[in-house]
């Protein structure tokens, strides 16, 4: 998909009620978008997705739902305060600040797509060896050498690369005196990091087994870009799963694979997904990988599955000054008991916002309709049945004749299983075409002949082939076509 339809997609996410700016009215905010009366449905039902493949489906994998706010030691303890900076570097010209490594990220993408293949490995050699060693003066030898300049002024008048923090800080306390910085989480794995005891013991958590939680997180992104790909303020989907030191590999590789699987049976198709496995590990890891998906811009992370040693726990229990171990009873190859020890941990963390971005786009189709002296686009959203905002429109044909009642009858014995639609006004055609643009997979007519043989017409979004159905039947097609096993089993 080229860039000019991801326009479309951006457009049609506003126009529809998926996505709008937020305070639109005030020119909008920075890298913050709400999501609208459609885009919460579709949100929702991803994140229902997530949680039944993770928390439903495994007998050792439960969920919460912590704070945002956590005390400020928690960041001290995990390395955000240290350590969680971006490098960024200032046009002197256009007073713009972008991150040195996407600026040269940039470059290498342009290097391929003009089939300088041998310039873009050099340049990626390099990059990765710079993020290595963390060297900033690199970073901007690379920038130099491969003379980037900036979008905006053109000129590659830079200044030096600096790190700078993404962490957003506020105040907590009535009065400004006993006012403590504390900051909006930036990742949602530190509540789950500080309950691990809490659930272990009330859960009585065996090991191996996991915590889920989805939340919103906030980073103050230098540049935010490509709509909700970049937020200021996002929502995580994030697991940690506790294991015995020495099986973390095993683990890691166990989830990378399940975590793929897990987005191939949305069905956008298998090859827009490819792993990018970690040259630069973050301050906790032993092994990284993303799944990167092929958005209309290009291949980037959508998840990321981490080996994250113990190095939470670990610096937690130190910190707090609490013990944050686990007594392994389980005999080990000499028959004693494994023993205490701070389990190690893998982690699957994917983004809400990113995964509805995939999703968006990967659906949104324009098709030509109609035959040869009357042809047509229409717009539709391929989603899958069960993540559709609406899962059926309901349309008596006219306003008259008692056919409203008979279809609002209908809808009230749908209405407790299923997100409905109803509509009486315009053609039917136009409201095909509506239901069509919001990915709705199914409609329903109700027509004069409804009223003598009590039959609807069910219409199949599509492939926009309509079926005239005994009106009892309905309940049973729904079910069948909309269900969580299509995508979970
Ligand atoms: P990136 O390299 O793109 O900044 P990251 O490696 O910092 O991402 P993680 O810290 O691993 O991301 O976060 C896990 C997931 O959270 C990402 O895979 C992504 O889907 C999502 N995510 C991270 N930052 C943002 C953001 N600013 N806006 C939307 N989603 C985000």
């Amino acid at each position: 998909m080229s860039e000019e339809l991801f326009k479309k997609v951006v457009s049609h996410a506003k126009e529809y009620g998926f996505v709008f700016p937020s305070s639109e009215i005030y020119d909008g905010l920075g890298a913050v978008y709400d999501y609208g009366q459609n885009g919460v449905e579709l949100k929702n039902n991803l994140r229902q997705y997530w949680w039944k493949a993770m928390v439903q489906l495994h007998e050792n994998i439960v969920g919460i739902d912590a704070a945002i706010f956590m005390h400020p030691k928690t960041w001290k303890a995990s390395g955000h305060v240290d350590g969680f900076s971006d490098p960024m570097i200032d046009n002197k010209d256009s007073k713009k600040r972008y991150r040195a490594d996407q600026l040269l990220e940039d470059k290498i993408a342009r290097y391929e797509k003009d089939g300088k293949t041998q310039k873009a490995q050099e340049l990626q050699l390099g990059l990765d060896q710079a993020l290595l060693e963390n060297n900033l003066g690199q970073l901007k030898s690379l920038i130099e050498q491969h003379e980037i300049v900036c979008p905006i002024s053109g000129t590659r008048n830079w200044t030096d690369v600096r790190q700078f923090n993404l962490m957003f800080s506020t105040e907590m306390g009535a009065m400004a005196e006993d006012a403590d910085k504390i900051y909006l989480r930036p990742e949602t794995a530190q509540g789950i990091f500080v309950n691990f005891l809490n659930v272990q013991k009330t859960g009585r958590m065996k090991i191996p087994f996991g915590i889920a939680q989805t939340g919103k997180a906030f980073r103050n992104e230098i540049i935010a870009r490509q709509f909700i790909m970049r937020m200021r303020e996002f929502e995580q989907m994030e697991m940690q799963f506790f294991v015995r030191p020495g099986t973390q590999k095993q683990w890691y590789e166990y989830w990378k694979e399940a975590r793929l699987k897990w987005h191939h049976k949305l069905g956008l198709g298998d090859s827009k997904y490819r792993y990018h496995d970690h040259v630069k590990l973050a301050h906790y890891a032993d092994a990284a990988v993303d799944i990167e998906f092929e958005f209309p811009f290009g291949f980037k992370e959508l998840e990321g599955i981490h080996s994250r040693t113990d190095f939470d726990l670990k610096n937690h229990q130190e910190l707090s000054g609490k013990k944050l171990q686990y007594f392994d009873a389980e005999l080990d190859e000499n028959g004693k008991p494994y023993g205490n020890y701070i389990p190690y941990v893998v982690e699957t963390s994917v983004g809400l916002d990113r995964l509805f971005l995939s999703v968006l786009c990967a659906s949104y189709k324009e098709e030509e309709v109609g035959e040869e002296d009357k042809k047509d686009t229409r717009v539709v959203l391929t989603l899958p049945p069960v993540l559709a905002p609406y899962k059926v429109a309901i349309f008596p044909l006219t306003k008259k004749d008692g056919l409203p009642e008979v279809a609002r009858k209908l809808m009230d014995e749908l209405k407790l299983d299923y997100t409905c639609f109803y509509e009486e006004k315009d053609a039917i055609g136009k409201r095909y075409r509506r239901q069509d643009a919001l990915g709705t997979p199914f409609c329903i007519t109700v027509d004069h002949e409804s009223l003598e043989n009590q039959t609807v017409t069910i219409r199949y979004r599509d492939t926009m082939q309509q079926e005239r159905i005994a009106m009892s039947k309905v309940k049973e097609i729904l079910a069948q076509e909309i269900s969580w096993g299509k995508l979970l089993v």
